[in-house]
């Protein structure tokens, strides 16, 4: 298994969940681009989330469900949640992942 998003998923490179089910975990990003930037994943590898939305619609759902429990857990007033999907939008994990940015304003459109 090479797959990072795996391997954290699965406990053998540890990371401090901030949320944790049966199908999905949450944990900061490496390389945050706002004070609050968390990554919310399946634990099963899907490529992209439309790969994820046609298999497991209810995981999907339950990416942003976490993400709007961890958003209030730190007193987000507003928050932006993202998927890159392919290399062209900016992909480079190549795991399914929900983006959930905070604590700073985000411009429109996004670069
Ligand atoms: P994307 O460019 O949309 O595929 O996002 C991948 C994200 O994963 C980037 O924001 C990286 O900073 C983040 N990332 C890569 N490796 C790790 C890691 N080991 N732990 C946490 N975040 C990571």
């Amino acid at each position: 298994m090479t797959c990072i998003f795996c391997k954290i998923a699965q406990k053998e490179i540890p990371s401090d969940f901030l949320y944790e089910s049966e199908k999905v975990v949450a944990f900061n990003d490496l390389t945050p681009q706002a004070p609050v930037h968390v990554l919310v994943i399946p634990k099963a590898h899907f490529e992209n989330a439309g790969e994820l939305s046609e298999a497991e619609p209810l995981v999907l759902a339950e990416l942003f469900t976490a993400a709007k429990k961890i958003a209030q857990e730190r007193g987000l007033d507003g928050y932006r949640t993202t998927f890159n999907t392919g290399a062209s939008a900016g992909q480079s994990v190549f795991h399914a992942h929900l983006h959930l940015l905070g604590g700073r304003p985000f411009a429109w459109p996004p670069g």
